[in-house]
Parts: structure tokens; C-alpha cells; sequence
């Protein structure tokens, strides 16, 4: 069975804040119902969350927990030694 932990982020009100909501490199909301990013959030398919207001170290421990399921299952494995020469 394969994990998936994806990403999302959040107004300060919990509500989504879309993909389509875009921001300018430094933060600001570009669209017009869009108060601004709260924080992001990592919710694993095996009931694990994380959320911070920091989205690199979300996505980082989000890495590290996939990485751990993938120490499991001996398909995963395999599918890990793919770049191996
Ligand atoms: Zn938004
Ligand atoms: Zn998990």
C-alpha cells in the first residue's frame, strides 16, 4: 500500500487556500478573496498531520515520514534501487 501525504495550505481561518490563489515571491496574495497563507499542512494517508507556518520544513518532515513508509514494503524497496547502477 502507498502513502501519500500531500500538501496544502491554509488561510488564518482554516479555510483552503487554493493553488489558484497566487502569491508574489515575498508572500502577498494576488487574488482579491484571498486573505494570505496561514500555514501549510501535511496530512499522511496513514492519519499522520503536521502543520506549521513554515511550507520547507512542512514539505521536509513531510519527505521524512513518506521515506519511513518506504522502508516497509519490499515493493517500495525495489522501486527505491531504481537509480542504483
Ligand atoms: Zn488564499
Ligand atoms: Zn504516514
Amino acid at each position: 500500500m502507498a502513502f501519500r501525504a500531500p500538501l496544502t495550505h491554509h488561510h488564518t481561518d482554516d479555510t483552503l487556500c487554493p493553488a489558484d490563489h497566487k502569491h508574489t515571491s515575498s508572500g502577498k496574495p494576488l487574488a482579491a478573496d484571498c486573505p494570505g497563507r496561514s500555514y501549510t499542512k501535511a496530512v499522511c494517508s496513514c492519519g499522520w498531520e503536521l502543520k506549521d507556518r513554515g511550507k520547507g520544513y512542512v514539505n521536509e518532515c513531510r519527505r521524512r515520514h513518506l521515506a519511513d513508509h518506504a522502508k516497509g514494503p519490499e515493493v517500495l524497496r525495489d522501486l527505491l534501487r531504481l537509480d542504483a547502477p
